[in-house]
């Protein structure tokens, strides 16, 4: 049999479309061809992305660029809004980076209060502030647009934001909102296999990058501007990942992004009612829930473990039992990428005739 289908949140699964673009011809990339390709990309994933400036693609997973922004960014100290395992953890890399951080934190589960984070900025003494938009390891969405207005009211603090698991799965607009630098890895919403990154930054993020020396090579924003300048990166890029993603992009352009995020939502829903209808609860409350995956509490009469593994075994569909410290204790359905109603409707079928052997 072959591997389980993903229904976890990341990576998701490919569609076999995007297996066989990848099989192009490896090129050259310092000549034509590879311009061509990588200038190909580009009109599309502008729109995606709601920007008119260059796209970057970073031959690493999202925590390449998410280390990278710190490195190029951090000069005094940042402030890192914590509310779940990829918000926390860049905490902790921002340490390990050495520079001076500092976290607004809540519990897992919970958002990131706009009002907070004004509070937090109005002591002085930062110049970048992180944010995960959508953390995927709790299924809160945080209320972007207000926190990047607080972020923009505070002269020379710059706003980096992880969307990789909304990006392309809820409307994001770059330019609108003002964000200084914005990063997505391609396996969670894009719905490629892992291994390449995409990114933005603004001006204000070139020209800080700019004057910081030990920004490093590998995540250089200012070798990623310039060789962007020849339709081209800093260093060998993964190009059967930028065949994936310039196939991904026609198709997500053709269904249309007010499409795209319209079938996003309908299958969220589903999966909402599917739980309420088993009086399974959402770890984020009402508001604050993402598009793009559910995050539910494990009721204490529920077999997890063995539920999740009958559905695997029997139906060859694999969704997630909970992340870091809430491992156990919650368990996440994802609907990003290419799902349907239809397939959305096979998952939780198969949940539904597993479910009763497993609860007490
Ligand atoms: C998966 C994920 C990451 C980390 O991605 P890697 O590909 O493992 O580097 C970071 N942030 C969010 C919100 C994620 O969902």
């Amino acid at each position: 049999m072959s591997k389980p289908k993903l229904f976890i949140p990341g990576p998701v699964d490919v569609a076999p479309e995007t297996y066989a673009a990848m099989a192009g011809d490896t090129i050259g990339h310092r000549g034509a061809d590879f311009e061509e390709l990588y200038a190909s990309i580009q009109p599309g994933i502008r729109q995606i992305v709601g920007t008119s400036r260059p796209v970057f693609f970073s031959t690493s997973s999202a925590w390449g660029v998410m280390e990278g922004a710190i490195r190029n960014l951090v000069q005094k100290k940042v402030l890192n809004l914590c509310c779940g395992a990829f918000s926390d953890k860049w905490y902790g890399v921002a340490q390990s980076c050495g520079k001076k951080a500092e976290k607004i934190q809540v519990e897992w589960g919970e958002s990131i209060d706009p009002e907070a984070v004004r509070a937090k900025l109005s002591e002085g003494g930062f110049d970048v502030v992180t944010l995960v938009h959508n953390e995927t390891s709790t299924g809160v969405l945080n209320p972007l647009k207000e926190i990047a207005e607080v972020v923009n009211s505070f002269e020379d603090v710059l706003l980096v934001v992880d969307t990789v698991s909304s990006l392309s799965a809820m409307p994001i607009n770059f330019d609108e909102l003002g964000i200084d630098v914005l990063l997505a890895g391609v396996q969670k919403a894009f719905a490629l296999p892992p291994g390449l990154s995409v990114f933005i930054t603004s001006d204000a993020a070139l020209e800080r990058a700019a004057q910081i020396e030990d920004r490093g090579y590998y995540f250089d924003f200012c070798e990623f501007a310039k060789n962007d300048a020849k339709d081209n990166t800093p260093s060998t890029p993964a190009i059967p990942h930028l065949y994936a993603l310039r196939e991904r992009v026609k198709v997500i352009l053709k269904e249309g992004l007010e499409h795209r995020y319209a079938r996003h939502q309908e299958n969220n829903a589903m999966v909402h009612a599917w739980g309420a209808k088993h009086g399974f609860e959402l770890l984020p409350a009402e508001g604050f829930r993402s598009k793009s995956l559910s995050c539910f509490k494990t009721p204490e009469n529920l077999d997890q473990t063995g539920w999740i593994k009958a559905v695997k075994e029997k139906h060859n569909f694999l969704i997630n039992g909970g992340y870091g410290k809430i491992k156990g204790k919650t368990f996440r359905i994802s609907n990003m990428g290419n799902e349907t109603p239809e397939t959305m409707q096979e998952l939780l079928d198969a949940l539904d005739a597993e479910l009763p052997a497993f609860l007490s």
